[in-house]
């Protein structure tokens, strides 16, 4: 069980408000749907799958309906990288992203983060959402519940070391996720709708390519900023986008709409 480590994480994240708690529990059983929909998404590479249920119903524009108030002409999309920070990409893409003004997420690797506390401060501070991807980059249906625990609570607790801020969602590798395991560490899982397989491919036109031809509103993309060709690529899907009204989005913001 996580308790043990738990109880360390937990008064590091006191602040954590009474809501999301609330929140938490009641997303839980989309989050399963979520679950199955990220794991289907992998298999059935090009398919489309929402992280919290089917939120083309929710997320529409809502045409016509009089009295809606809310802003339904923008496109919300979410650009999301794994498996970082990396010593030199990340910086030239958090530098692409303040020049555009674009927030992203970024889930981080507990391994990676000793010696590049800096690029992580730097995320916090311009407004990214930093999430966690495990430390050792684990499987965590693979694992005992105890060291699954330890994977991601370690990886936690030294994210918040150095932005003084609680980790509420990880993106556990290869979208496999214990759903039990929302319980014990607290945190939501965010999977994706779009995998650029940038890391396969490392060829910026074709993963360009791949996310303007296939986007739609409230999209996850799913890229890694660990490579040159990513990141070229990130900065041009956003010029791109943006011009066609797009707005980039934490990912954060459209599983909990
Ligand atoms: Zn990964």
């Amino acid at each position: 069980m996580c308790l043990g480590a738990y109880k360390v994480n937990k008064e590091r994240t006191a602040g954590f408000p009474a809501w999301k708690w609330g929140l938490l529990a009641g997303v839980i059983g989309l989050a399963a749907v979520g679950a199955a929909a990220g794991i289907r998404d992998r298999q059935n590479e090009g398919g489309r799958a929402m992280v919290m249920g089917d939120a083309s119903e929710e997320g529409a524009p809502s045409g016509n309906m009089a009295g809606e108030n809310e802003d339904t002409e923008t496109k919300k999309i979410a650009l999301t990288f794994d498996d970082g920070p990396h010593p030199r990409y990340t910086e030239e893409l958090l530098d692409g992203l303040a020049k555009r003004k674009v927030k992203a997420t970024f889930f981080l690797l507990g391994q990676n983060i000793e010696g590049r506390e800096e690029i992580i401060k730097r995320m916090a501070q311009e407004g990214h959402l930093i999430g966690n991807h495990t430390y050792y980059h684990v499987d965590i249906t693979q694992l005992p519940q105890k060291e699954a625990c330890r994977e991601i609570l370690d990886t936690s607790e030294k994210i918040t070391a150095i932005t003084g801020q609680p980790v509420e969602y990880i993106r556990p590798p290869f979208g496999n996720w214990d759903k039990e395991l929302e319980y014990e560490v607290m945190m939501l899982p965010i999977f994706w709708s779009v995998d650029t397989l940038d890391w396969t491919t490392k060829n910026e036109d074709q993963i360009v390519q791949k996310v303007v031809t296939k986007i739609e509103e409230n999209d996850i993309i799913l890229m890694h900023d660990s490579y040159d060709s990513t990141v070229k690529a990130a900065l041009r899907i956003i010029d791109l986008l943006q011009a066609e009204g797009y707005e980039f989005v934490t990912a954060d913001e459209l599983i909990l709409e």
